[in-house]
């Protein structure tokens, strides 16, 4: 506590993009750094954290306003996490107001009704019911396999210090159970394990094992909870009561007691980076925060990141391999099924049928993979050409035949279903291309007497509907599974015997730099469901391009060598990881206003440096209208990073004050994984 005198200034993060702190006077004669303040914000109220107090501010003292109250007696947040709040303020160009803004649970965010300090009741901390203590041990240890008990020992050797390890294996090579032994060591060590995962959707299933063997409470965050349960869980993981942390991207700001082991649960995947506001990778994040906290980090993956990979080639990370199935499942078997010149009845191929007839006979479950939902994602007039498009965005309106309506899937807007052709009036218009709604149906033509099972974000969107489907499909009630990638994550169907990758072709051709990599890792993925338990599984790729090098080279080698590949591509053209990028983003009413900010930026940086900074653009964004605003982009890229940061950390502010920034929305993005 400190204790104020006259002359004390409260510097304040506020929620606002502008990269400023806000000087205040204080009214209570303590204050704390990492506490919560209401104050005035011009005309509105808003809650921001003190970062500073400090006896001189750069505005006259009579301007100054006192805050409205102080929220909180104690900080919120402990030295170490306070530390990477900055940190990530720094590296990611944001307003620290923003970054405290994703720290918090939303119910710390809201403005209280009769604002006084909270001295955080003992009392709503006893009850709780996403902790769930479960009698210990119920399902039996197995015995650690060789690289098993390499990778445990590894990593244990180096509690109490920081160090990042990948645990690079193929599904079912027994990840989950090296988590479970090293948490096991952190609740004798009375030590706290947090755990990210990339998806809501995962969380239950590990809940469900970490439950069965250990009998600690458990505290999940992730966005489906109330916000009671979701701050109720940020207390238990702040005070120590829950010694087992679980959670989705912004978990990675969770306050702990006493961190002992931070494991990243698929760390490839892109739902660790957020897309918007506060553009932040929760990977990187949590490998900072082992950092500060001096603790070991794991990265599990069987597809890690280029950028992981890299990291591991240059020495930073250690590689702790387990290259064989635990148990006795064997790995699937990958076939190429060349769809050139064959007949495709609704994007299946009579092959495939066949293959399909003969697992179901045999009593295997089958899943089919196509990453794209709705009926079919253009609606055409074979009579004149006219194809059904988004008014407020440049893409094409999917058909979603069961509910009869086209919708676009960047804006979400929806109309009903054409009867004729808007434009000549004729009433021949035609489906093209295929989703999971077309095949749903060509498989119910062609296997009318199994059960089907669609899972995508159209048949998913009920509470517990997700949960549900799986409990189905776990009892053996349905047949054939069929989804986008949301079934390629994570989830265990031991019953399935085959997997059909449809359509992946788009993905060989994409101008995206990283589109190779993320449909190779969404390939082994979906691979994975194969064969998991004693029956051997098999995979068939439908695929115009059987001899594309890469593709050949990631069914006939490996993932490992696949990503060698990848690596050697993006060496040779200086992509990251071996050159660093920010990318910012422009978007206006009109479209020239973009496009004028952009040049405005890139004559302002270009002044500023000598060569080492690369500018691409500005161009437009490759959809370059979305939701009726017109949207521009400049990619920054160097191999210097530092002198990249500097650069635009020096212009940033500049640009921030100038006029011009307020006639367009504009945003960074450091280390953006999406360019597209
Ligand atoms: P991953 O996380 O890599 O997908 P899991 O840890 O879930 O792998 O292991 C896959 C399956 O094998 C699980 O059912 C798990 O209980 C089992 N398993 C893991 N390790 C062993 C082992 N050493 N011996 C026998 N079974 C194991
Ligand atoms: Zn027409
Ligand atoms: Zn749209």
């Amino acid at each position: 506590m400190n204790l104020l005198n006259n002359a004390t200034i409260l510097q304040v993060a506020i929620p606002t993009p502008l990269r400023q702190l806000f000087d205040y006077l204080p009214i209570h004669n303590d204050a704390n750094i990492g506490a919560r303040v209401l104050v005035s914000f011009g005309k509105q109220k808003k809650i921001g954290i003190i970062v500073n107090i400090s006896d001189k501010s750069d505005c006259p003292l009579h301007k100054l306003k006192p805050i409205d109250a102080l929220l909180d007696t104690a900080s919120l947040f402990p030295p170490a996490l306070l530390e990477l709040i900055h940190w990530a303020s720094r590296y990611y160009q944001s307003s620290l107001g923003e970054v405290f803004e994703a720290a918090l649970p939303k119910r710390l965010r809201q403005i209280p009704k009769n604002p006084k300090p909270n001295a955080r009741k003992k009392k709503t901390e006893t009850k709780n019911h996403n902790l769930m203590a479960v009698p210990a041990l119920q399902d039996t240890a197995p015995e650690l396999n060789t690289d098993q008990k390499y990778a445990v020992n590894t990593i244990t050797k180096q509690f109490g210090q920081f160090q990042t390890f990948l645990l690079d294996g193929v599904t079912g090579s027994g990840k989950t159970e090296v988590y479970i032994r090293l948490i096991e060591q952190m609740i004798t060590l009375g030590k706290q394990s947090l755990i990210l995962v990339p998806e809501i959707g995962l969380t239950p299933q590990l809940l469900t094992r970490f439950q069965k063997r250990f009998g600690v409470p458990i505290a999940v965050l992730h966005s489906a909870l109330t916000e009671k349960q979701r701050y109720e869980a940020w207390q238990q993981a702040k005070t120590g009561r829950a010694p087992i942390v679980i959670g989705t991207r912004s978990t990675v700001f969770v306050p702990l007691l006493s961190l002992g082991i931070i494991i990243i649960d698929e760390e490839h995947d892109a739902s660790f980076k957020q897309q918007e506001g506060f553009r932040y990778h929760a990977r990187d994040l949590a490998i900072m925060r082992g950092s500060l906290e001096h603790c070991p980090v794991v990265l599990g993956s069987a597809t890690p990141s280029l950028e992981t990979l890299h990291n591991v080639h240059i020495g930073r990370f250690q590689h702790l391999l387990l290259s064989e199935r635990a148990g006795n499942a064997a790995f699937p078997s990958l076939r190429v099924l060349d769809i050139r010149h064959k007949k495709l009845d609704e994007g299946l191929s009579q092959p495939l049928i066949e293959t399909i007839r003969e697992h179901l006979s045999n009593k295997g479950q089958v899943l089919i993979f196509l990453n794209r939902r709705g009926f079919a994602p253009v609606l055409m007039c074979f009579e004149c050409g006219w194809t059904a498009n988004c008014r407020q965005c440049d893409a094409r309106m999917t058909l979603h035949y069961q509910h009869q309506k086209l919708q676009c899937h960047h804006c979400e807007s929806t109309i009903p279903l054409y009867k004729q052709c808007p434009s000549c009036h004729h009433t021949d218009l035609k489906p093209l291309g295929i989703g999971t709604e077309r095949i749903e149906a060509a498989l119910q033509r062609h296997f009318p007497e199994h059960n089907i099972t669609r899972i995508d974000k159209d048949t998913t969107r009920k509470k517990n509907a997700m949960r549900d489907t799986i409990e189905r499909i776990h009892k053996g009630e349905t047949e054939i599974l069929l989804g986008t990638q949301m079934i390629a994550k994570g989830h265990h169907f031991p019953n399935v015997t085959l997997v059909a990758i449809l359509e992946i072709d788009q993905a060989l051709f994409s101008t995206d730099f990283r589109s190779l990599e993320k449909m190779g890792q969404l390939m082994i993925q979906v691979a994975g469901r194969a064969g998991r338990s004693t029956r051997l599984g098999h995979v068939i790729l439908q695929t115009c391009h059987p001899q594309h090098p890469l593709l050949t080279k990631l069914l006939e080698k490996g993932y490992t060598e696949f990503s060698e590949a990848l690596l050697a591509e993006r060496r040779a053209i200086c992509l990251p990881p071996y050159s660093y990028q920010i990318l910012i983003r422009a978007e206006a009413i009109k479209r020239e206003r973009a496009n004028h900010f952009l040049h405005f930026v890139k004559t302002q940086m270009t002044k500023k440096q000598n060569n080492s900074v690369k500018f691409l653009g500005p161009i437009p964004a490759p959809m370059e209208r979305r939701i009726g605003k017109y949207r521009a982009q400049l990619l920054l890229q160097s191999i210097n990073r530092p002198m990249l940061q500097k650069l635009v950390k020096t212009l940033i502010l500049e640009i921030e004050k100038n006029p011009i920034a307020n006639s367009v929305r504009w945003s960074l993005d450091v280390d953006p994984i999406d360019l597209y």
